[in-house]
């Protein structure tokens, strides 16, 4: 390929930023296109595994996002209504030790500006909301939304569960809706404290067909965080979220542990958002258009791995085209398919499923995963 060859990401979420940050780390020539007109801290938390910090510790962001997360030591799992304890998951110094890599919980904002800032300069443009692409023999045209227009060699399409880029593929299908709503909230942990209850760092209560998951989002332990899963039969809102309230959360949490009951009545703001998924797609990629994260596999969010499978499809796609070089890249398009799909499915698996960490289960085989270190598949699925 040329010199000049480029690769378009559309969408800077945290998967297509992941991939962009990696594929120009590799060398490559990247441009990273969004629809938004720039970011904001938007109230939400994030889990990170040690499978992703591995990750960013070859983007060069490690060590500055440990120093803004929480590291808790476990993860605990109790029953909403008893309290009683359903697993301790051990994190801190034994994911340390044992997964290579710290397991956090932070802000997504400030995990999405951290990547962000390792991007080269000038190479993010915001308000390109992608209209239309285009293929020929040598590259791809994609126009977008303000009437402008780029050219590349390949497309990488990380624009989130209703892709353009999928549906150029794949045609028009809106997501399934799961039958179940995430409420989210942000807290302020030091009135919580005054309350003289115990509000562990990272803790699920779960009962038969909801639960809620509760953490730290920062290091210094002032702000908490909530996000749920609650059976709610249509989405029947305009707009990827919609407004709930307290009265709405006492009612879908009633009988549950004076501790939920606590960080009900501290809610300030809470939102719902519906949750969403999509059959396994048939393909991945095809010509000079290849899919990651949820724009390829969305999934229901309660293994907290979602965005930790978007990044590490970003890691695989930088190392299959590092290995092929841009010019084969329908090799480095199967590759990176026959290295991704079966544990991306089988997370996708687990997280519909609403299972993980609930018992006492061993984590490594998400946990442990180092991406740059396991060999190779091929094509065919054997090891390269
Ligand atoms: P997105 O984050 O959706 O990013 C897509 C980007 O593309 C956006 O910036 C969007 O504006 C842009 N875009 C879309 N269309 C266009 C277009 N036409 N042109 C240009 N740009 C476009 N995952 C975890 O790993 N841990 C968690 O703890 C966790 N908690 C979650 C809690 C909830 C309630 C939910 C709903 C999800 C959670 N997830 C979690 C899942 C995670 O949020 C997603 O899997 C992840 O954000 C997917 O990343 P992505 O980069 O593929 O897509």
């Amino acid at each position: 390929m040329q010199p000049g060859s480029r690769i378009a990401v559309v969408g800077a979420g945290l998967g297509g930023v992941a991939a962009a940050a990696l594929l120009q780390k590799a060398g490559f020539k990247v441009d990273v296109y969004e629809q938004a007109p720039a970011f904001s801290r938007v109230g939400a938390g994030i889990h990170m595994g040690p499978n992703v910090l591995k990750i960013f510790r070859r983007i060069g962001i490690e060590d500055a996002l440990v120093a803004i997360g929480s590291k808790p030591d476990f993860w605990f799992s109790r029953d909403g209504e008893t309290g009683e304890y359903l697993s301790r998951i051990p994190l801190g110094e034994h994911a340390l030790r044992t997964y290579g890599a710290p397991y956090l919980t932070v802000h997504r904002g400030d995990l999405h500006a951290l990547q962000v800032s390792a991007l080269q300069p000038g190479t993010l443009h915001f308000d390109k909301r992608l209209a239309s692409i285009e293929e020929d023999g040598s590259g791809v045209d994609l126009a977008f939304a303000d009437g402008s227009r780029a050219r590349a060699d390949i497309v990488v399409g990380a624009d989130g569960i209703n892709s353009r880029i999928r549906e150029t593929l794949l045609g028009d299908e809106k997501p399934n809706y799961s039958g179940w709503v995430g409420h989210r909230a942000l807290l302020d942990k030091d009135a919580l404290r005054r309350t003289g209850l115990d509000f562990e760092a990272c803790v699920k209560w779960w009962t038969h067909d909801r639960h809620m998951m509760v953490y730290d989002t920062t290091a210094d332990g002032h702000e908490y965080y909530y996000v749920t899963g609650v059976p709610h039969p249509a989405w029947d809102f305009d707009g990827a979220f919609a407004p709930s309230s307290r009265e709405e959360m006492r009612e879908a949490f009633v009988g549950y542990h004076p501790v939920v009951q606590a960080l009900i009545e501290a809610t300030t703001e809470v939102t719902k958002w519906p949750l969403l998924n999509r059959n396994p797609l048939p393909l991945w990629s095809r010509g000079r258009l290849v899919l990651l994260g949820d724009a390829c596999h969305p999934m229901k969010p309660h293994m907290a791995q979602g965005a930790a499978m978007a990044i590490e499809d970003g890691a695989m796609l930088a190392r299959c085209l590092s290995e092929t070089g841009l010019s084969d890249h329908a090799t480095a398009f199967r590759l990176y398919e026959a290295n991704r799909r079966e544990r991306a499915s089988r997370v996708q698996a687990v997280s519909n499923a609403n299972t993980w960490l609930r018992t006492q289960e061993n984590p490594a085989w998400v946990f442990g995963y180092d991406i740059f270190n396991v060999p190779l598949r091929s094509e065919s699925g054997v090891a390269a």
